[in-house]
């Protein structure tokens, strides 16, 4: 907004568009499916509560067993164990890649280089909330706005020490939520 500029999730519109218009309700999406092993990657328009086993196997199946799989793009993505859950609202994309292909980051503690704050667009302090659920210190949460985070995974990606930043701030929330609960 600064800037004059707004960017939209084209998908969002769309689906608003459907919605006001032509009263039709949320029911399928787009998800890209992609990675080195599925054999007919693509964008693929699926009702909602698909199930991903079911998905992979219409489009050819896999060239080979499936080493890591990602629910979601490669900077916001989460790992998966397996196929067997649906497509939900928010699945935007499957990424499958090979055994071995993605190599195990070596996480270790946090030198303060800063690089995470310089790149964080929602003006937080990822280090801080990183090593605030590392430490179990839960009550410092909302001090450092935890909710505020986009989960981009920009902090993740820069960071030098190999932290899992947006994993550590994603169990915050968890944590958060859940003690706010009661
Ligand atoms: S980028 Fe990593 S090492 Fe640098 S301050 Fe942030 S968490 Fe610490
Ligand atoms: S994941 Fe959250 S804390 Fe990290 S850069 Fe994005 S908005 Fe900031």
């Amino acid at each position: 907004m600064d800037i004059g500029v707004v960017v939209q999730n084209v998908g969002a519109l769309a689906a608003i568009n459907a919605a006001v218009r032509r009263g039709r309700p949320f029911i399928d999406r787009v998800v890209t499916l992609g990675g080195s092993m599925p054999k007919g990657p693509g964008n693929y328009l699926l009702p909602i509560g698909t199930p991903l086993s079911h998905f992979v196997e219409k489009t050819g199946g896999l060239k080979g067993p499936a080493g890591r799989i990602i629910n979601g793009g490669p900077m916001m993505g989460a790992a998966m164990a397996d196929l067997e859950s649906p497509i939900t609202k928010g699945t935007s994309g499957i990424l499958i890649f090979g055994p071995g292909e993605i190599k195990p980051v070596n996480q270790r503690a946090c030198i303060r280089c800063g690089k995470c704050v310089s790149i964080c667009p929602a003006s937080l302090m990822p280090h801080m909330l990183s090593n605030i659920v590392e430490f179990q210190l839960f009550d410092k949460l909302r001090e450092y706005s935890i909710t505020d985070c986009i989960e981009c995974g920009c902090c993740s990606f820069e960071c030098p020490a190999g932290r899992n930043i947006v994993q550590f701030i994603r169990q915050g929330k968890a944590h958060l939520w859940a003690s706010e609960r009661g």
